[in-house]
């Protein structure tokens, strides 16, 4: 007998990682939210490093496969597509972004001139490893 599905926690409400990844299922039915193959992670919509408390927040939270996995990290799928396609309605900032401007998923702002201004994370290998694969490396900027 399956388990009875669980009412899903606000979008703004700090969950544990096992919650995370069960109601960031949960909400796209197991499956990826871009291609609806199973689900094999509960991808951070803006990097869980960015957010003091880890960012486990549904509202930070999408249902993908592996390959959209990957698409998400070198920022290929954009924050904001990720969050449409997860249905996610009130995204959650970490601690000093500003709801008016736009980021990647390490931080990052883009600028309307198509650069990156380099976010908290600016020494990140892992976030520089993403946007070098992503070949979008070249256009982020440190000075302001
Ligand atoms: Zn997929």
């Amino acid at each position: 007998m399956a388990a009875r599905p669980k009412p899903l926690p606000p979008e703004d409400a700090l969950l544990s990682r096992a919650d995370f990844k069960l109601f960031v299922f949960q909400r796209a039915g197991g499956k990826c939210i871009f291609c609806s193959r199973p689900a094999a992670d509960a991808h951070h919509v803006l990097e869980r490093k960015l957010f003091p408390d880890g960012g486990y927040y549904s509202g930070n939270g999408a249902a993908v496969c592996d390959l959209h996995h990957w698409q998400c990290e070198t920022t290929e799928l954009s924050v904001e597509r990720v969050r449409e396609a997860a249905g996610i309605s009130r995204p959650v900032l970490p601690p000093g972004f500003e709801a008016d401007l736009q980021y990647d998923k390490w931080g990052n702002v883009l600028r309307a001139d198509g650069l990156r201004q380099a976010g908290p994370l600016r020494d990140d290998d892992g976030m520089r490893r993403a946007l070098t694969t992503g070949r979008v490396i070249s256009l982020l900027v440190y000075a302001p």
